[in-house]
């Protein structure tokens, strides 16, 4: 995962390793190594030049120029700093209500019926009992693919072929729920291949009809800045809870795990890391620090 970027990370940083004496040239030449980096790996621009500000100003606060070991205080400064851009806590999400009901949105194609998989045998494995609900009124084919999502983890699915109103099945989901003692109902949305106004209507209206105590947003870390636009358009509209970041088990260059987070103000919750339904962690911003820095 990342490993580009982590060895970029690590090359900048080398030239501060061992060294006897250093100056605070040498540290700005190694901050600047630090911003090619990451704007190599599709970090946010803004995001990268705040971010190696405050390195700089950490570094030089620190008086790295002095310290008996330079390149290992500036490892950990640079791991700080990459915890605090991602959330620094791990997040949770919110099953108080009952039924809980988690909203899954995002662009076709983004992996969000293989995440409601992976999301509903999570929770199913916490004990939970829950139902997926197939809200893709456009392509007879997500609903299949849901329906063996659910026989392979073993959960219900609920879905009405024949009705063309995304809110209409998510309410008569939701009565379905309550009548049959579901704890979690997790309904999985229609995606365009691009952001488009109807699209965003639907889904802001099954948003209103069955009130989520969870929106989780969706996105494929491997479309880099798309990504972070993309998380911005459905923000805007959606004011979504968490996101869900996909395919991280592809090449992606970490520009959208380290810039979403501080672009939309709204963590990551989940990280996914290949197509069979164990593929899935909680994010730990911590840990994901560790892994960039390797
Ligand atoms: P949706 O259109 O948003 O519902 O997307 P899908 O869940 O159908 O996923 C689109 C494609 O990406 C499918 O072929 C999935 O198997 C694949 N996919 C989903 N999540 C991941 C992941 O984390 N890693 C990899 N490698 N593939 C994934």
């Amino acid at each position: 995962m990342f490993e580009n970027l982590s060895n970029k990370l690590n090359t900048a940083m080398r030239t501060l390793k061992g060294k006897g004496r250093i100056t605070d040239v040498n540290v700005a030449a190694t901050v600047k190594e630090i911003r090619r980096a990451l704007m190599d790996a599709d970090v946010n621009y803004k995001v990268a030049k705040e971010i190696t500000d405050r390195i700089k100003d950490e570094a030089m606060g620190q008086k790295i120029v002095i310290a008996v070991d330079p390149g290992q205080m500036l490892v950990k400064i640079v791991h700080d700093e990459l915890v605090k851009l991602m959330g620094s806590q791990v997040q949770g999400i919110n099953l108080k209500s009952e039924p809980s009901v988690i909203l899954i949105a995002g662009l076709q194609g983004s992996g969000k019926t293989t995440f409601s998989g992976k999301l509903a045998q999570y929770l199913k494995k916490s004990g939970r009992n829950v139902l997926l609900v197939a809200c893709d009124i456009y392509r007879p084919a997500a609903i299949d693919q849901l329906k063996v999502l659910g026989e392979q983890v073993e959960v219900e699915v609920y879905s009405e072929p024949e009705n063309k109103n995304a809110v209409q099945i998510a309410q008569n989901a939701l009565e379905y729920a309550r009548k049959m003692g579901k704890k979690v109902i997790i309904v999985d949305t229609a995606g365009r291949l691009a952001v488009d106004e109807a699209m965003m209507n639907e889904i802001a209206a099954v948003k209103e009809a069955i009130k989520p105590s969870e929106t989780l947003f969706v996105v494929d870390s491997m479309t880099g800045q798309d990504a972070v636009n993309t998380a911005k358009a459905f923000n805007d509209r959606l004011n979504f809870d968490g996101v869900v970041l996909t395919k991280l088990d592809g090449d992606a260059r970490g520009g959208a795990a380290l810039s979403i987070r501080h672009v939309v103000e709204k963590p990551i919750k989940f990280i996914s890391t290949g197509e069979k339904m164990d593929a899935l962690d909680q994010f730990y911003p911590d840990r994901m620090a560790s892994r960039i820095l390797g």
